[in-house]
């Protein structure tokens, strides 16, 4: 018998919850592997304030046909980019993936090692829980777009720096104004100094809707953070809270 929603979120969220205590098969780090710092105190010259004198993004139609090809561009683009040192480094540029005309969008901070290596977003430990994340929200991953700050693997998994940032925007910025997506979740503190500007941590910045050109931003803690503290129960109820005022306003309950 086919599950209702409700169900297989429920059956999902205990999964979520479940990984918290039992999930050392994918939350342990295996040796050798690098994980992303937290930028505690990192001032690094993000580009800062979002654009006010940018046009609204926020009730706009669906995305046409020339606009899926533009997306396609776009990857195409990042795939041959080489504006900034971060293509060095890259096995693949990671442009995104999921629904070009989804309702809600995902913005990590980088690629990973695994991400490098498949040329996919969130597709390691951390991209695990994202998607685990994702359907304990109901959405299927095809019904939601996947993507990062920066679109090639910064080094040892290092924070990308303001200029690799600023050199990389145009893409994200340009995807978010094709797919115009009713509601951005920002991982972790790279996106989130960007989309929602502020000093304090995230601790502090999240579960709060900010505001990119009429979309609404949800910063979250970002998965690896998650995976890093994975006998921290509070930090996945705080996610949970955040995810589920993203449900309330898409009508996802
Ligand atoms: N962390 C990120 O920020 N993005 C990914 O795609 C994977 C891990
Ligand atoms: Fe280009 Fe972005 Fe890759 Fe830098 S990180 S090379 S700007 S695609």
């Amino acid at each position: 018998m086919k599950k209702s929603a409700v169900e297989i979120r429920e059956d999902l969220k205990v999964h979520v919850d479940f990984l918290s205590e039992a999930g050392a098969g994918f939350v342990l780090r295996r040796p050798g592997d690098e994980v992303t710092p937290t930028p505690v105190g990192n001032e690094a010259p993000v580009p800062r304030g979002p654009a006010s004198t940018l046009p609204a993004l926020a009730g706009r139609p669906a995305p046409t046909a020339a606009e899926r090809k533009a997306l396609e561009e776009i990857d195409r683009q990042v795939l041959a980019c080489t504006l900034c040192v971060l293509h060095k480094f890259r096995t693949h540029a990671v442009p995104g993936e999921g629904n070009r005309s989804a309702d809600l969008m995902f913005i990590g901070e980088g690629p990973g090692r695994d991400e490098d290596a498949q040329g996919r977003p969130f597709v390691g430990r951390a991209g695990q829980l994202l998607r685990k994340i994702i359907a304990a929200m109901t959405f299927r991953e095809d019904e939601v777009y996947i993507t990062n700050m920066v679109k090639c693997r910064p080094p040892d998994n290092r924070v990308p720096h303001g200029d690799e940032t600023e050199a990389c925007l145009p893409y994200l910025i340009r995807q978010i104004e094709l797919i115009r997506p009713r509601v951005i979740v920002t991982l972790g503190r790279t996106p989130t100094d960007y989309f929602v500007p502020g000093r304090e941590g995230m601790t502090v910045r999240r579960g709060h809707f900010g505001d990119y050109r009429g979309i609404p931003v949800m910063p979250t803690f970002h998965p690896s953070y998650l995976v890093r503290n994975e006998g921290n129960r509070e930090l996945r109820r705080m996610v949970w809270e955040d995810m589920k005022k993203v449900m309330t306003l898409l009508g996802r309950k």
